[in-house]
This record gives C-alpha cells, sequence and structure tokens, in this order.
C-alpha cells in the first residue's frame, strides 16, 4: 500500500485531467481531481462546444438566403433571438458537466469541488484539507489575457462573450488568431455590424499565406470589417455603447469588444512559485516527454505546458501520461507532426502538415496543386462564396507533406486528409483515389496538374 492517500492527483477537470484521471483510474491507481469552476474546462464551458453551436447558429443567416434559389419562399424575414440561443447553450453545457461528474464518478475518481494549491512534491491543501499524492498532475490549462489600453475594463474576453446580456448589434474583436477571426465571423453571420482589428499586416499568423488571404477576402465579402495594420489605443464609454479609437486614428462605436490576444498559463494561486517549478519563456510549464516539470513528482499537460492549444492535443497527452507513469513499459514518444486544426470562422479552414513556405523551407523542391472553385450548391443559392483546396507535395519524394481548404465543412473534410498525410501518402496515392462524386472533397483526388513548382 503506498504511503500516499492517492497515486494521482489532478488538479483541474480539463479535457486533458478528466482524461488523465479516468485513464489513470482505470489502471487500477486511486486518483482524486480538484476543479473550483465548471467541469470539461475551456473547451466545453467557454471554448470549442459553446463556439461550433454559435457558429452553427451563424450559418442559419446565409442558409436563409441560400434557399431562395432553390424554391424555398420564407413566409417573413427570419428574425435572430439571442437569448433563445444563450440559454439553450447553457443548457447544453450544463448536460454536458453532468457527463463529466458521472464519467469521473464511474471512473471511481473523487471529485473535490475546489480549488487545490501545491503545498510541496507530494502535498496539495483543497477545501481546507490537506492531501497527499505520489504524483500531482497540473492540469489547470489557459486564461484569456488582454494587453493594457486606456478603457481595456470596457472589452470582454472569450469566457464572458458567451453569455453577453444583450446582443451586440455593432461588434469588435481585437486580435487575429483562432479567436479573433471564429468570432469576428460568427457576430457577422448572427447580424451584427462586425469589426476585425488585428495589428499585423493579416490574420492568422502560421497558416498558408494563401489560406489568409483567400479567408481575408471571403470574410471581407461576406461583410466583416478588416481593419488591419492598426491597435486599440483606447475605449471609452459613450451613450449607448462604446467608441474605440484606433491607433490609425480612426474611431469606431460599437456595443461590445471582444479582447482575443492569447491565452497565459492559469498558474495564480497555485503555489508552484514556492518550489520553484521550471517555466519556459514564455511562462508555461516546462515538461519533459514524459511530462514531469522540474519537480519530477509534478507533472503537467495541456494548454498549460505551452504546445498546441487544442484538446485533442490535451487528451492525447494524457493518455501517453498514462502509459509512461502507470503502465509498463515505455511508450513510443508522442508525434506532434502532422496535427489537423480547424478554424471555424466562415468559410471553415481546415489544415494539416505543412504551410507552402514551411515545405519550401523544410523539402526545398515542391508541388503545389490548388483548385479554387465556386461550390455547386452557390450555382443556384447565388452566393459568391468560394472554395479553395491546396495539396503541397514534395518533389524528391512525392509525399503529400500539406493538405488546406478553406470553404464549407473544411475540418470535416480534412480529418479524413490528416489520416493520409499522416501515413506520409503520396501525390500518386490520392491520384489513384476514386473520387466521391459530386462533392467539393473530390477535388483532393482530381487534381492533376501542378499550379506552380
Ligand atoms: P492566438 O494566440 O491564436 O492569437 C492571439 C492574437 O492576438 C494574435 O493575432 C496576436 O497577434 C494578437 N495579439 C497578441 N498580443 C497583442 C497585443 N498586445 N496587441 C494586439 N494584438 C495582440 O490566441 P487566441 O486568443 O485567438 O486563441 C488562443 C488559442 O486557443 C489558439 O492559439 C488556439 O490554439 C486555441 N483555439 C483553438 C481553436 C480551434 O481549434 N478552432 C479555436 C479557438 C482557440 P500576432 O499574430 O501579431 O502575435
Amino acid at each position: 500500500m503506498s504511503e500516499y492517500d492517492y497515486d494521482l492527483f489532478v488538479i483541474g477537470a480539463g479535457s486533458g485531467g478528466v482524461r488523465a484521471a479516468r485513464t489513470a483510474a482505470a489502471t487500477g491507481a486511486r486518483v482524486a481531481v480538484a476543479e473550483d469552476r465548471y467541469l470539461g474546462g475551456t473547451c466545453v464551458n467557454v471554448g470549442c462546444v459553446p463556439k461550433k453551436l454559435y457558429s452553427y447558429a451563424a450559418h442559419f443567416h446565409e442558409a436563409f438566403e441560400d434557399a431562395g434559389g432553390f424554391g424555398w419562399q420564407l413566409a417573413e424575414a427570419p428574425r435572430f433571438d439571442w437569448s433563445t440561443l444563450r440559454d439553450n447553450k447553457i443548457g447544453e453545457i450544463k448536460r454536458l458537466n453532468g457527463i463529466y461528474g458521472r464519467l469521473l464518478d464511474a471512473a471511481d475518481v473523487r471529485l473535490i469541488n475546489a480549488r487545490a494549491r501545491v503545498l510541496d512534491a507530494h502535498h496539495v491543501e483543497v477545501g481546507g484539507e490537506a492531501v497527499s499524492a505520489e504524483k500531482i498532475l497540473v492540469a489547470v490549462g489557459g486564461w484569456p489575457w488582454t494587453p493594457d489600453f486606456p478603457g481595456k475594463e470596457l472589452t470582454v474576453n472569450s469566457n464572458q462573450v458567451f453569455d453577453l446580456e444583450t446582443f451586440p448589434e455593432r461588434f469588435l474583436v481585437l486580435g487575429g488568431g483562432y479567436i479573433a477571426v471564429e468570432f469576428a465571423s460568427i457576430f457577422n453571420g448572427l447580424g451584427s455590424e462586425a469589426h476585425l482589428v488585428y495589428r499585423g499586416e493579416l490574420f492568422l499568423r502560421g497558416f498558408d499565406q494563401e489560406v489568409r488571404e483567400f479567408t481575408r477576402d471571403e470574410m471581407a465579402k461576406k461583410g466583416v470589417n478588416l481593419h488591419f495594420e492598426t491597435n486599440i489605443e483606447a475605449i471609452e464609454k459613450v451613450e449607448g455603447g462604446v467608441k474605440v479609437t484606433l491607433t490609425s486614428g480612426e474611431q469606431l462605436e460599437v456595443d461590445a469588444v471582444l479582447a482575443a490576444t492569447g491565452r497565459r498559463p492559469h498558474l495564480a494561486g497555485l503555489g508552484l512559485e514556492a518550489l520553484d517549478v521550471a517555466r519556459t519563456e514564455s511562462g508555461h510549464l516546462a515538461v519533459n516527454e514524459r511530462f514531469e516539470t522540474s519537480v519530477p513528482s509534478i507533472l503537467a499537460l495541456g494548454d498549460v505546458t505551452g504546445g498546441p492549444e487544442l484538446t485533442p492535443v490535451a487528451l492525447a497527452e494524457a493518455m501517453q501520461l498514462v502509459r509512461h507513469h502507470f503502465e509498463p513499459g515505455e511508450p513510443a514518444p508522442l508525434d506532434y507532426r502532422n496535427i489537423a486544426t480547424a478554424v471555424f470562422c466562415h468559410p471553415n479552414i481546415g489544415t494539416v502538415g505543412l504551410s507552402e513556405a514551411q515545405a519550401r523551407e523544410a523539402c526545398g523542391e515542391i508541388r503545389v496543386y490548388t483548385a479554387d472553385f465556386r461550390p455547386m450548391k452557390h450555382t443556384l443559392s447565388g452566393s459568391s462564396e468560394r472554395c479553395l483546396m491546396k495539396l503541397i507535395v514534395d518533389e524528391a519524394s512525392d509525399v503529400v507533406v500539406g493538405a488546406h481548404m478553406v470553404g464549407e465543412e473544411a475540418g470535416e473534410v480534412i480529418q479524413g486528409i490528416a489520416v493520409a498525410v499522416r501515413a506520409g501518402l503520396t501525390k500518386a496515392d490520392f491520384d489513384a483515389t476514386v473520387g466521391i462524386h459530386p462533392t467539393g472533397a473530390e477535388e483532393f483526388v482530381t487534381m492533376r496538374t501542378p499550379t506552380r513548382r
């Protein structure tokens, strides 16, 4: 019998923490989880899940417009009711919180509804109780961060934007990352006058340049007002809203400003400073491939470690951590290459592997295949939305090293393509695959002539 109360004490019941707790418990480990907010973490409560629900809501706007060309006549103009969407979302998330609780219960994991503080390498204080554990896992995720400017307190962050009291008829988002483009699209689709303000020349830094430009053009066509190479200088309260002054001198009056300027590790009050747990330059917890921090009995995974901030990455890390610490043998290292991702701006982006610039750097000689077309649906809908598909191939080996799409359900399409890219399949394999007709996705197996080399 171990000298500790628990074999694993998890701090944070987000995607990574819950998965680690359940998987470790399944090996026979005695596990407890401490969580002082909601079960399911960012993804379930203020991230992926509500965002996707709101993205669906926003898509109806276009669907109503598209329907006319297919013979549908709406008796009256559709009206959007924010409180219905928000409150239905709240109900669904409560349901998911309940599922997470039951999953932990069924796995025999003790859930403690309190914030834990690490006392030393094997002890935590939680809800007034001192608990000992052989291993402590810090899976506390990240927290939205907003830069300083006068009127910063008048902004909302991505935790708050889902539950706005009233619908913002005029909406502004600061930033050029995932959250900024997604929320600019969502509120634009829901009917707001939407503005996106980004300090750089073009948003979505790190994505394929052609994808970024294509997305810019499509979002602008849909009515999002894009303000690049500018930043917020100040925000002040005015009658009926707020006035945002940009560094370009432009002033915009809006009802809500979302700061989507990145997230930081949520480590405040955890007690790790006293233990001198090493941090990376960006302030994240530094871990080795066994997810051990500089104090080996204190483990960390997910957003707090600064890897790709994606739920499926935290889940994969959780299972890998359990293999390392609770199962016999040494697992093969986790492969962080070719992680597919989707951005739920409108139209969606799906991407896996290298961008064109990265591929040129990594492979030297490459072939690039692109298809830029009007989807069949829009021949009758009258919409001017276009779709971009792109394959990047290493000239020497013929291996497809990158696949990108901007268009309806791009994430759904790229998930399948990601299997092929991860498996290292060649362009010849793609060519030998018989397409599914009529789909947009068949372009990925029918592009024959390189656009450029
Ligand atoms: P990101 O790190 O993706 O983007 C932050 C943005 O804020 C960047 O455009 C950055 O500009 C800008 N920024 C940073 N500091 C300042 C500043 N001082 N003034 C003005 N602008 C600034 O963060 P997000 O908040 O969008 O999202 C956090 C993470 O959550 C993402 O990286 C992603 O991993 C994850 N996520 C994933 C989603 C998905 O899978 N669909 C959806 C939402 C989030 P610059 O580029 O110039 O540095």
